[in-house]
């Protein structure tokens, strides 16, 4: 049940603090995503750019990246996807701990960029995982990786904790294991997975 808005600033001003159980948790949430140290390409640069002291994403209580996928809850596609790495992003993906969440950093991430014609690179990852906020640029600068993280903030303090859009920790019939794709005889097998992506229809 949410609180009144107008009633919290009023107790506010008395030093009462109100809120619900669901605002501190999803508080607590969004105030220390642990990001992978992870990095695909050129993009990457941006994403080390913006955990530096000039864009200090610590502001955001996400400076802890984390070397491995069992310590962190958020992944930041930050580059170029190859049919090679694409397997180990899922992989990686499936190792990290719930509640977690994926930023897909500027256009190859999202949809193969200026790489899209060739053959070894993936024309976008959320053909195999969830990805929750895309950021478009070739490369974004650090304020749009900013930008994407307070998105991703808003949309953790939207999640409900019980009922229909709760997070995927909260939900015994979500899908745990994401299908990792292996290099068939052409391309990678299968070639996306259904259950996050579905062929575009394209209205002329
Ligand atoms: S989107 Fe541009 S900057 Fe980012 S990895 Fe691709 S080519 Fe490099």
């Amino acid at each position: 049940m949410a609180v009144d808005e107008k009633l919290k600033i009023e107790l506010g001003k008395q030093g009462i603090v109100v809120t619900t159980l669901q605002e501190l948790y999803n508080w607590g949430r969004r105030s220390s995503i642990w990001p992978m140290q992870f990095g695909l390409a050129c993009c990457a640069i941006e994403m080390i750019a913006t955990t530096m002291a000039r864009y200090d994403l610590a502001r955001f209580g996400s400076e802890v990246f984390r070397p491995s996928p069992r310590q962190a809850d958020m992944m930041i596609i930050s580059g170029t996807v190859t049919k090679k790495m694409a397997p180990q992003v899922v992989r990686l993906y499936n190792q990290m701990a719930e509640p977690r969440y994926v930023i897909a950093m500027g256009a190859c991430a999202i949809s193969g960029g200026p790489f899209k014609q060739g053959y070894n690179v993936l024309k976008g990852i959320d053909r195999y995982i969830p990805v929750d906020v895309h950021i478009p640029g070739c490369p974004p600068r650090p304020e749009a990786l900013i930008q994407a993280f307070m998105t991703l903030q808003k949309k953790i303090d939207a999640q409900p904790l019980t009922g229909e859009g709760r997070p995927r920790h909260l939900d015994a019939e979500a899908q745990g294991e994401f299908p990792v794709p292996e290099f068939g005889e052409h391309d990678l097998d299968p070639p996306s997975n259904p259950s996050v992506w579905t062929v575009p229809t394209i209205i002329k």
